[in-house]
């Protein structure tokens, strides 16, 4: 008998651990579910819910392939390997397959479940699959691993190989494992269902806007790279058209592999990774700058401990604001392009790349608050929250971080709004106190709209701003450069 364990891959193509499985022997899948954890990893109701849809898909898609599939309770990640063990145990395992996960807290769980299996003659197999290019694969001549993005990506291009291109195809049915054999009252007792595993989550939160499931990503795979992929380059960073794949939600819970997205641009491309269609490249490089946050992570473990990957800026003296703090998080600011971005977090779960790097930096730079706690705050409201990107796209706008943005390059939320919002089409849609001042767009004083605090008589109900971009921008800057 053969256990997968699935955790942030949930899907049952291009999955090696359950494909090996099911080729060995007779295969059970199993999930754990770790609610204390993930609290302690601050995942919120969002993506909770996205959880549990992907969840039943999951179980709708093992059901088929005749695997049997229990979810078990484990409240922390210390309870893994007594968890495992027993179930191996009772079903007579001689391997648990799983696919690798790169964060600290999740390595430490493994080596802990391999350490446990291994002493009672079970195998714990780690299976590529968390990354396009596994972290080790991609580095400097002399083994060094990359701290900058650019050569990092000229690299993980020239050294991509065919596996790395190809995804597993689905395994074929197993024949039927009944009846299982009979497992003890302490496992069955920790064996839930989905709906009291997630009793108090509210499953139709966001559910027209990320319905749960591997049919449903690889449908948004493919009508991304058959269309809006070709228009990406010149698309992506404009908020308010649909110029992005929006895929993020599924490659983070591991619905959709990076070498599932991967392969179908190749395949857009004429069979190419680079050098094809300017749009399609350059999505593929969003891909690789998944990759690298997931090296990142890897090799600099420090940043996993709520540390600056570079060591002299944990000297920045942030400012304690909660007020400040709680105007960023609600979209109160008084800098539309901000609020609206925070806004469009706050209601749908997810916020456009552009909006992430503008928020972060309106509250790390403007406000000087600690990028941890605008790093906190994005993983308790996203759906697509993944700690390598979070903490590199946190750490990169902070200026803290690997191939971060030079600490005197602070976003102008203004000069952000009218470059890349420049109808207010984005501002429009999330902010309705701003409806009334729309109508001076069309005029010479345009950038009024912009800077809703030059003419507060349009907008009655918008709030003045919090703080004074110049001003705010030195201070930003006087601080990085006291260390
Ligand atoms: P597309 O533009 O279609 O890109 C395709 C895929 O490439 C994305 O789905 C994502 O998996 C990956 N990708 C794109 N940009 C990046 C990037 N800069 N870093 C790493 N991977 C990337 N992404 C997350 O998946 N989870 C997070 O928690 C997260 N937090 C972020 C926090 C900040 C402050 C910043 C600046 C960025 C963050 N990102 C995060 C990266 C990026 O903003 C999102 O991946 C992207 O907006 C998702 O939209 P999309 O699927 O339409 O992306």
């Amino acid at each position: 008998m053969q256990i997968v364990w699935f955790r942030n891959d949930l899907r049952c193509r291009d999955h090696a651990a359950l494909q090996s499985a099911i080729a060995a022997d007779s295969t059970v899948a199993v999930f754990l579910w770790a609610r204390e954890q993930w609290q302690n990893h601050d995942v919120g109701p969002a993506r909770l819910a996205f959880l549990r849809r992907n969840l039943a898909a999951l179980a709708s898609e093992l059901e088929a392939l005749n695997v049997p599939f229990r979810i078990l309770e484990a409240q922390r990640f210390s309870a893994a390997p007594d968890r495992l063990l027993t179930l191996a145990k009772q079903l007579k395992a001689t391997v648990v397959h799983a696919v690798e996960e790169f964060p600290l807290n999740e390595r430490r769980r493994d080596s802990q479940v391999a350490r446990a299996l291994e002493a009672q003659g079970t195998a714990f197999c780690l299976h590529p699959g968390g990354a396009i290019r596994n972290p080790g694969s991609v580095t400097k001549d002399d083994g060094d691993p990359y701290t900058v993005f650019t050569p990092f990506k000229r690299r993980w291009l020239s050294g991509l190989n065919d596996a790395e291109r190809r995804p597993l195809k689905k395994p074929r049915a197993q024949e039927a494992v009944d009846p299982l054999p009979r497992l003890s009252k302490d496992v069955t007792d920790s064996c839930l269902d989905l709906n009291s595993a997630f009793d108090d989550v509210d499953a139709s939160l966001h559910r027209s806007l990320w319905p749960g499931g591997e049919s449903e990503a690889r449908r948004r795979l493919d009508r991304f790279t058959k269309q809006r992929a070709f228009a990406y380059a010149d698309a992506r960073d404009f908020a308010a058209e649909p110029g992005t794949s929006e895929l993020s939600p599924y490659l983070s819970c591991g619905a959709l592999s990076g070498r599932q997205a991967l392969a179908a641009a190749i395949s857009a491309n004429d069979g190419r990774a680079a050098n094809g269609n300017p749009g399609v490249d350059t999505w593929i490089s969003e891909l690789v700058w998944r990759d690298f946050y997931r090296h990142v992570i890897v090799h600099f473990p420090h940043v996993s401990k709520r540390r600056a990957f570079k060591p002299a800026t944990d000297q920045v003296a942030w400012r304690s604001d909660q007020e400040q703090l709680r105007a960023w998080q609600t979209g109160t600011t008084g800098y539309p392009m901000v609020d609206a971005g925070m806004r469009q977090l706050n209601a749908t779960g997810w916020m456009h790349n552009r909006l992430r790097m503008i928020c972060a930096m309106f509250l790390s730079k403007h406000l000087l608050l600690d990028w941890r706690e605008g790093e906190r705050y994005f993983m308790q409201q996203l759906v697509d929250g993944d700690f390598a990107a979070n903490n590199g796209g946190w750490q990169w706008s902070a200026s803290t971080g690997t191939d971060a943005q030079p600490y005197f390059r602070v976003f102008n939320p203004t000069t952000q709004a009218e470059r890349f919002d420049p109808h207010g089409r984005f501002i429009l849609e999330w902010i309705p106190e701003l409806a009334a001042s729309a109508q001076i767009l069309t005029t010479r004083k345009r950038k009024a709209f912009f800077e809703p605090w030059q003419n507060p008589t349009l907008s009655p109900d918008y709030p003045a701003p919090i703080v004074e971009h110049k001003a705010a921008r030195e201070r930003a800057i006087a601080a990085f450069k006291a260390l």
